[in-house]
């Protein structure tokens, strides 16, 4: 493993992809590369060569699974409509397992946060010839110089192909290939931007990045996320999703309702621990050593965010 993935990132989520990290022929922005962080930047690098997943859920809706953020593709008459475009330097296999789909042309894009791993591939699949559709907070941060604390790292302004071309702020409505979109932008959870998708006649719900399914969230304060946040989303996932639905969290396997519930039993249970640990004087690094998440941390800290990691962004917000 080349040096500059070792140490804390020995993600499982990259480890099938760990072994052949070379130059792929996709371009890194020189500018994102120059950063000191490293989840970030290996996040591009691992994402250049890791492989994409294709999965068939209900009616004309298939799930794309890889490095970053699900992907929904809904197929159709009207072309494909994806929800969500992975990290741009996914392109290669992203578009490689769209075209295995069919050979329609993709028409819409729909973002449902601004992060770089749901929104990164924004400019090519515009440039493929799609229009893109966001919560209004989505094309603000995108549109300017956005710092991310948690990560340690600032996104460049995205150029102007790769802004949605259509906002809105509450609830907007979709009909594209026989089928009826209903998005709905949540209370400040994970960001200020987030959406979940439903596609009615399918019943799929794609619930962006307020549900990681068995992997512990990044939880991004700097553009409006908290932890209690990502606990009242949960609550509203929870409450919306129903027995027969089919959930596409924003990582992590596709799942359903109980799979809401248990992430929401984890968040909560993880809040409480910490915020007692933090009651009592304790400092992030003696609740660290504390290993509040001891049952979890083995499955749910194996992939992109480290207990410490997450530890961290709990205690900010107790
Ligand atoms: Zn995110």
């Amino acid at each position: 493993m080349p040096s500059a993935l070792s140490g804390e990132i020995t993600r499982r989520r990259f480890m099938v992809a760990s072994g052949m990290l070379v130059a792929a022929g996709c371009a890194i922005p020189a500018e994102l590369l120059a950063q000191e962080d490293s989840l970030v930047q290996t996040a591009f690098r691992v994402a250049a060569t890791a492989p994409i997943t294709a999965k068939a859920l209900r009616r004309n809706i298939t799930v794309l699974s890889g490095p970053g953020g699900n992907i929904a593709v809904l197929t159709g008459a009207d072309g494909k409509l994806l929800v969500d475009a992975e990290i741009v330097t996914a392109r290669p296999n992203v578009a490689k397992a769209i075209a295995s789909i069919n050979s329609d042309p993709i028409t819409q894009l729909i973002n449902t946060h601004w992060h770089f791993d749901h929104a990164g591939g924004n400019e090519w699949v515009h440039q493929a010839g799609a229009k893109i559709l966001a919560h209004e907070n989505t094309r603000k941060h995108l549109r300017v110089d956005t710092r991310v604390e948690g990560w340690k790292h600032t996104f460049p302004a995205a150029p102007p192909g790769a802004l949605p071309s259509e906002v809105f702020d509450e609830v907007h409505t979709v009909h594209a290939n026989d089928t009826t979109l209903a998005l709905k932008h949540y209370l400040p959870a994970h960001t200020d931007s987030d959406i979940s998708v439903h596609f009615v006649e399918a019943d799929v719900f794609h619930c962006g990045d307020t549900f990681w399914n068995r992997n512990y969230p990044f939880i991004d304060y700097s553009t409006g996320g908290s932890i209690d946040g990502t606990i009242r989303a949960a609550e509203a996932n929870i409450a919306t999703v129903t027995d027969s639905m089919i959930v596409i969290p924003g990582h992590g396997a596709v799942g359903a309702k109980a799979d809401l519930i248990l992430f929401r039993d984890v968040m909560a249970g993880q809040r409480e621990k910490v915020a007692a640990l933090k009651k009592q004087g304790m400092t992030l690094a003696e609740v660290i050593a504390a290993k509040p998440g001891a049952s979890t941390d083995a499955e749910w800290g194996n992939g992109f965010m480290t207990p410490a990691l997450f530890l961290e962004w709990v205690y900010q917000g107790t």
